[in-house]
């Protein structure tokens, strides 16, 4: 073992999203992750453990696939850099352009290519405000996205993403981002409203911040089809259509956020076919390249594409370019694990699967006295504890009931899943490659952590 790599981290690397002082002072070691093959990542100490939630929702096709591999490899090989501005690009990335059309939704036109999700969302912002710009309506600008919705990390997407966490002490949300309610039905405030009435107080809710800030600052709602950092909650059945009914009538964009679910977590190709949304702009990351090569990109309809294109007749080039937009190497990524996916039939795999996943662990823990509520859709699926099962009340937070759960879930039976960063859930989002059988391991070892925790 090179214990010197303990110290060259602990001294060295900046960890993202980690606790850094007690990280400083050596209380949380780090595993050095070596290799890994379909749902299973080994350590440098040869420990082998059941990644369940896919890397952050992202391998899914699962690990260690050399079609992938041998791709990049080639692509390194012939060309590893080219730039896509003016008149460039690559055949891997035009490629993969074509690939993402011919699966996205049908009222979708162009694709830009970004890195990673953060980065996506913030071309979105951008896009939206210049298409704004363009037909004449500058202070159209706010965008509305959800309390418990996820969309980066950056000064924008920070602000879009409705967790504490990341606007306390950096001075976030910035103000032309307003949040509203998210389509949380376990978690309503009265527990008596049908999962109808709820979805009403949503739109009720909605249309009472539209009316507040007027309709006429508001450029855009930004929401994941299924809400996944904020807890894996999938929305009520009606919840996406009586949304995008207010949003027509306010002439507001629709940005589907589809960085986890897009090219099938939920068993369909995206969230939007799923839940029959009309999105004006998807965001797509993640499942592109099921995270062999950092790729993301912004598909935006022909409606916005239209816009955008004659305001370059007015003004010249987009000023809006990374230097790694489209990079050869993502894209020859992207080609290959789009491939993968349809000659595996993985999409179809991720629906059964996930249903058969989300079945086996209602039937293994619904009847636990904490367990409140386990839910899903597709290979996504979430637990969430409570300390009264009637009233649903929470744990107190210092108690840290997912995070226990899921380090006895490792400890005991080396499967990882992740304890949502608020509330008491815990996540799991494994490749879609992943068996019944290990299904089944899965559920038995959450089923003996729970136990293990809570009695
Ligand atoms: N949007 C969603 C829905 C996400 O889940 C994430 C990351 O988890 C992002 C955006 C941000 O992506 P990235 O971390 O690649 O910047």
């Amino acid at each position: 073992k090179n214990d010197q790599l303990d110290q060259w981290d602990r001294e060295n690397f900046f960890h993202p999203s980690t606790h850094l002082a007690q990280h400083a002072r050596g209380e949380t070691a780090t595993r050095v992750i070596k290799t890994a093959s379909g749902v299973h990542i080994e350590d440098r100490d040869g420990t082998k453990l059941l990644d369940a939630f896919a890397g952050l929702y992202c391998v899914n096709v699962g690990y260690g696939r050399q079609e992938i591999a041998e791709a990049i490899a080639d692509q390194a090989r012939e060309l590893a850099y080219y730039h896509s501005y003016v008149g460039h690009g690559t055949e891997a990335s035009i490629t993969l352009s074509k690939m993402i059309l011919d699966r996205a939704p049908s009222n979708m036109s162009k694709v830009y290519f970004g890195l990673g999700g953060s980065d996506a969302n913030e071309t979105n912002v951008k896009l939206i405000w210049y298409y704004n710009n363009i037909l004449g309506r500058p202070e159209k600008k706010k965008i509305i996205s959800r309390w418990r919705g996820y969309h980066g990390s950056g000064l924008v997407t920070g602000s879009l993403t409705g967790l504490e966490l990341f606007h306390k002490k950096f001075d976030l949300p910035l103000t032309q981002v307003v949040h509203t309610e998210a389509p949380y039905y376990f978690r309503r405030d009265n527990l008596d409203q049908s999962e109808a009435e709820f979805v009403a107080h949503c739109v009720t809710e909605l249309e009472a911040l539209i009316e507040r800030e007027g309709a006429d600052t508001i450029a855009a709602f930004i929401g994941e089809p299924v809400l996944g950092t904020g807890g894996i909650v999938p929305p009520p059945e009606c919840y996406w259509a009586a949304i995008q009914g207010v949003l027509r009538k306010h002439d507001i964009l629709l940005v589907a956020d589809e960085v986890v679910t897009g090219f099938g977590r939920l068993g369909s190709m995206f969230g939007s076919e799923h839940y029959g949304l009309e999105s004006d702009i998807i965001t797509i990351a993640k499942g592109l390249t099921s995270a062999y090569a950092p790729l993301s990109g912004s598909i935006v309809s022909e409606k916005v594409w239209k816009v955008l294109e004659q305001g370059t007749d007015e003004n010249g080039a987009i000023g809006h370019g990374w230097t790694y937009s489209a990079h050869p190497i993502g894209a020859a990524a992207g080609v290959a694990n789009l491939k993968l996916i349809d000659d595996l039939n993985l999409i179809e795999n991720a629906g059964k699967v996930g249903a058969y996943l989300k079945q086996s662990m209602k039937d293994a823990l619904s009847a636990h006295a904490n367990v409140g509520d386990v839910r899903g859709e597709g290979m996504l699926c979430a637990v969430e504890f409570v300390k009264d099962k009637d009233s649903r009340t929470f744990f107190d937070s210092a108690d840290k009931i997912g995070p226990q759960v899921s380090a006895a879930l490792l400890a005991q039976d080396k499967v990882i899943a992740r304890a949502m960063p608020q509330g008491d859930i815990l996540g799991f989002a494994p490749p879609f490659c992943l068996s019944r059988e290990e299904a089944d391991t899965v559920v038995a070892a959450t089923l003996r952590a729970v136990t293990a925790v809570l009695g």
